[in-house]
């Protein structure tokens, strides 16, 4: 047994110290980026936030949607080919550049995806997730897929530690996801005890994969507009959103309704609900069961998105970052008490 007793932080233990600007408005700032992939070698450009692939979240609606504002959907894996085809036969070649098709590791998985890119060659970013990405099988597995697919960005995880960042991204991942345990709906922590907090995970991973010129996606855990800020801040090149774009019009999950008012339930993909919704599926796709809660009906997630980017936006100015490329060199965290962030509700 070891202790590390040097102390992990997440979201709510930090804000962003303001600094000096030479910037009037939030307007002037520009959230766009353009990433050249490690392994793929394919130049994208957009606004590196991701809806998740849970199917609550990633849906084709949410697809349509997101893609105006050049946001990425992690598309679910439960989609058959034959709803792939419907959907991609009415969209235009930009949605490309805005989907990624997820898939678990297992043979009927490796079967199905083949079958959808085979059928849908242009799709580009191919998203390989499991619970746990320490596994020696999942690393094979990246291998296996960079080897029959040399040119599509990939994209895997998760994991939370610097070395195996290293590790998938020599294995011919483009893009690792980082994030065991923060997710609104993920009961790992307290099922396993397993975690570490996401803001020190982005921070080690981010320099793990930067010094080899991979990306990552920081998964799970922005509750509000101002986490996702220090996301980035802390060196996130992408940001993966559950909870945040659950509810709306695009998003899955049953409407309910009490007392006039709607709600909609949003579940973790490993919760006695999903399981139940995909019975008969791969067994289990987190290490513990998640939990299914109800969220508040929202309406159309184009003004969820506003919230977000306006809040990113304005982020930037308080800092002097004219882009959002800028955010994370400009940000100072400073630790706070718990109780200090608790009025937003993080
Ligand atoms: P959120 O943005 O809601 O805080 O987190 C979303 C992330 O939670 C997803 O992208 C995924 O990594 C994770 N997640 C989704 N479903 C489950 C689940 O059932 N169990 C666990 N442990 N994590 C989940």
């Amino acid at each position: 047994m070891r202790i590390e007793n040097e102390l992990k932080l997440g979201f709510k233990d930090v804000m962003i110290r303001p600094k000096r600007s030479t910037l009037k408005s939030r307007s002037q700032v520009s959230l766009e980026r353009t990433f050249t992939f490690r392994n793929s070698q394919k130049i994208w450009t957009g606004v590196p936030i991701i809806a998740a692939n849970m199917d609550t979240v990633g849906t084709f609606e949410m697809a349509e949607a997101l893609a105006k504002d050049q946001i990425i959907t992690a598309i679910h894996k439960h989609y058959t080919l034959s709803e792939w085809s419907d959907f991609l036969k009415n969209q235009e070649d930009s949605i490309y550049d805005y989907i990624a098709l997820s898939t678990g590791i297992s043979k009927a998985d490796e079967e199905k995806i083949q079958q959808i890119v085979h059928a849908h060659p242009k799709i580009n970013f191919l998203c390989i997730d499991v619970a746990n990405g320490y596994s020696e099988y999942f690393v094979g597995f990246v291998k296996k897929m960079r080897q029959i697919f040399p040119d599509k960005t990939i994209i895997a995880g998760n994991v939370v530690t610097g070395e195996m960042v290293e590790e998938l991204i020599l294995a011919g991942a483009d893009i690792i996801k980082v994030g065991i345990g923060p997710g609104s709906v993920c009961t790992t922590r307290i099922k396993t005890g397993v975690g570490y907090p996401q803001l020190s995970a982005i921070v080690e991973c981010a320099d793990a994969a930067h010094g080899l010129g991979g990306h990552i996606i920081s998964d799970g855990g922005c509750k509000v507009p101002g986490d996702v800020a220090k996301a980035f801040g802390g060196g996130a090149d992408f940001v993966m959103l559950g909870g945040m774009f659950a509810g709306h019009d695009e998003s899955g999950g049953e409407i309910v309704e009490e007392n006039g008012r709607k709600y909609r339930l949003f579940y973790g993909m490993s919760s006695q609900t999903a399981m139940e919704k995909h019975s008969g599926g791969v067994a289990e796709y987190r290490a513990s069961e998640g939990k299914t809660v109800r969220v508040v009906y929202k309406g159309a997630v184009a003004e969820t998105v506003k919230d977000i980017l306006g809040g990113v936006r304005s982020t930037c100015t308080y800092v002097g970052a004219s882009q959002l490329r800028e955010l994370s060199k400009r940000t100072t965290f400073i630790r706070v008490a718990e109780q200090e962030n608790q009025v937003f509700g993080s």
